[in-house]
């Protein structure tokens, strides 16, 4: 791509190598008659990011075969993070049908296992998200999204084999193909290229210091969060609201940002709030365990799969 990205040494990059493994993995398989499992495809994407990007499997967690929730920090230099609780899924084919299985139904449009995933990130204090493993184009060639397109087609985007889409977007959709629509590649939600990072245009007026955040080009963990809000305010354009004045909710201990409006804009929870608790001033007990190689405490290894760091994450190598 740029210059920015030719030492092969930054988080971009490790996460890149990831998802390239993952897709060869997922072509193999599709070639072969197999299927690529939430457990492996996480197992591939790691194994290929590491050690730029550091990692920790538990194998306590009750899910732990099936594939538990697994955490994401990225932690900048100065002290800067941002979590996330994550979990993995598929983007299937069967005959001609696409489907991501958060549990839809076509009757009655359940929505609980979505749910969960949002509450399963409450003592955290962290947005739930997807990591949607997609396949390469030559996966997805028989893929159709039936929302409208400014040039490229959903199965022909570039580096989506590996997404990201927050769960309050999941929650909205109708289908797995309307989320894979919006997820972002894995490996630009903290691209350093600043030349992707466009202003987030809020539907609302927000206080000084959001509205800033939002319009000025952001690195590392800041990035994260920037990026991950971005289709949740492009959805919203689309919807109208009548809400005029604004709503603050209480902020969580360590956030960065602590003045955000506590509106839902239509969406499950009051979606900033959701997204932007997860940027932090002080890393977490058990993310500096990670850090330093220590195990952390039994009530964290117990209910996760494990724990991504990726740390310097404002760092360009
Ligand atoms: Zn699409």
């Amino acid at each position: 791509m740029s210059g920015l990205h030719s030492h092969g040494t930054g988080p971009y990059e490790a996460l890149q190598r990831g998802r390239k493994a993952v897709d060869r993995l997922a072509a193999d398989l599709a070639a072969s008659g197999g299927t690529l499992r939430e457990v492996t495809a996480t197992q591939v994407l790691l194994a290929g990011a590491s050690p730029r990007v550091l990692f920790e499997e538990f194998t306590s967690a009750e899910e732990a075969k099936t594939g538990a929730d697994w955490m994401w920090w990225w932690v900048d230099r100065d002290g800067t993070c941002f979590g996330l609780l994550t979990q993995a899924k598929i983007l299937k084919v069967s005959g001609r049908r696409w489907t991501v299985d958060f549990g839809y139904t076509t009757r009655g449009h359940s929505r609980s296992q979505i749910t969960k995933l949002i509450a399963a990130a409450e003592p955290y204090s962290v947005p739930a998200a997807y990591v949607l493993y997609c396949g390469d184009r030559e996966y997805r060639r028989t893929l159709e999204c039936s929302r409208s397109h400014d040039g490229v087609l959903c199965r022909d985007r570039e580096r989506v084999g590996v997404s990201v889409a927050c769960a309050l977007l999941a929650y909205r959709a109708q289908s797995g193909v309307e989320v894979f629509h919006d997820a972002v590649p894995v490996e630009d939600i903290a691209s350093p290229v600043e030349g992707l990072d466009e202003p987030v245009r809020p539907v609302k007026e927000l206080n000084e210091e959001l509205a800033m955040f939002l319009r000025q080009p952001q690195r590392g963990a800041r990035r994260v969060a920037k990026e991950l809000l971005r289709p949740l305010e492009r959805v919203r354009r689309g919807v109208f609201s009548s809400a005029k004045t604004l709503e603050h909710v209480a902020s969580t201990a360590d956030a960065l940002l602590r003045d955000v409006p506590a509106h839902h804009g239509y969406f499950s929870v009051p979606y900033l709030d959701h997204v932007l608790r997860g940027l932090r001033t002080r890393v977490p007990d058990y993310v500096r365990d990670i850090m330093a190689g220590r195990t952390p405490p039994a009530g964290v290894t117990d209910r996760l799969g494990g724990i991504v760091v990726i740390a310097d994450a404002d760092a360009l190598g």
